[in-house]
């Protein structure tokens, strides 16, 4: 297996995140925004990387953040919290809106009361994910990477699979790792895709978003400390560990290639390590 290290693309516009931002920024400051809006978690790498991304190329930038009790002292919630502390430091304005709000966030009724709130805008998605980002993901897979038989990628939301799966030869096949429980996760990909060489394995998302146990933990410690390969506890670490679980089990034909698209995501270790600090869990290396 070989790993391709999206993740060192940029050192805060990380992996998966950059190919996605990429052509969504160019088509901002050619329409004239000075303004992207999207939307996160409150340790989500797509908020951290469009902080990033907008210091870097002074565009301005609104995080709409899941979660209205964090709102409510934020110098606590930012003393907390690395990765909104990330974001501000790069001059994002957060928007925090309650979990019920935040499941409206699609609906034309919520968006037209953001631009009453923020003015003009161009809004990014949730996770980024958009016809422009795929354009973007397409890009991840070179003229080299035609000798795997075996393209894999952790999935959030689907727009780096669907880049992974259009770009890929006929003679690939794309895996996608499920990072959570998500019924409409396939029928999302299948809308942007003009392939039926891929196929959702659902058996190593750990219980679910963000959802973390020992044995990821010392998975993650062990790739670190044996083979120098950070890995992130939501996304790679878990594509990872399921790889190395099917390769244990058969799964492969012998003498498959088998390449893991590293999508980046490492800025998440230190919200994870300061969970598992509560809980008294084992830490991230
Ligand atoms: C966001 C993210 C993903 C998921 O990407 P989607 O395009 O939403 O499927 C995978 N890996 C990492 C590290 C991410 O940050």
């Amino acid at each position: 297996m070989v790993v391709k290290r999206e993740d060192v693309l940029h050192e805060h516009v990380s992996g998966n995140k950059f190919r996605k931002l990429y052509y969504n920024v160019i088509t901002a400051q050619d329409k004239g925004y000075d303004t992207l809006l999207t939307f996160g978690g409150a340790y989500s790498n797509h908020i951290a990387a469009t902080a990033a991304a907008g210091n870097e190329l002074g565009i301005k930038t609104i995080g709409v953040i899941r979660g209205d009790e964090l709102g409510e002292n934020l110098e606590r919630t930012l003393s907390e919290n690395p990765t909104l502390r990330f974001a501000v430091s790069q001059g994002m304005q957060l928007h925090f809106v309650s979990r019920k709000a935040y499941r409206e966030k699609t609906k034309p009724e919520f968006i037209a009361n953001l631009f009453q709130l923020f003015g003009n805008f161009y809004l990014v998605p949730e996770g980024g994910t958009n016809e422009l980002a795929v354009k973007g993901t397409e890009e991840i897979l070179t003229p080299e990477d035609k000798e795997f038989d075996y393209i894999c990628s952790a999935v959030g939301t689907g727009g780096t699979i669907a880049g992974l799966i259009n770009s890929a030869r006929p003679h690939q096949k794309v895996l996608g790792f499920p990072a959570l429980k998500e019924q409409f996760l396939h029928q999302n990909i299948a809308k942007y895709v003009n392939s039926d060489n891929w196929e959702l394995i659902r058996d190593y998302n750990f219980g679910g978003f963000a959802k973390i146990d020992k044995k990821l933990v010392d998975f993650i410690n062990m790739a670190n400390s044996l083979h120098n390969l950070p890995l992130d506890p939501v996304y790679t670490g878990k594509m990872l560990y399921g790889i190395i679980d099917l390769i244990k089990k058969d799964y492969f034909p012998k003498g498959s290639k088998i390449l893991a698209i590293h999508t980046g995501g490492l800025q998440g270790k230190d919200g994870m390590n300061i969970r598992l600090k509560k809980k008294g869990m084992p830490l991230l290396i």
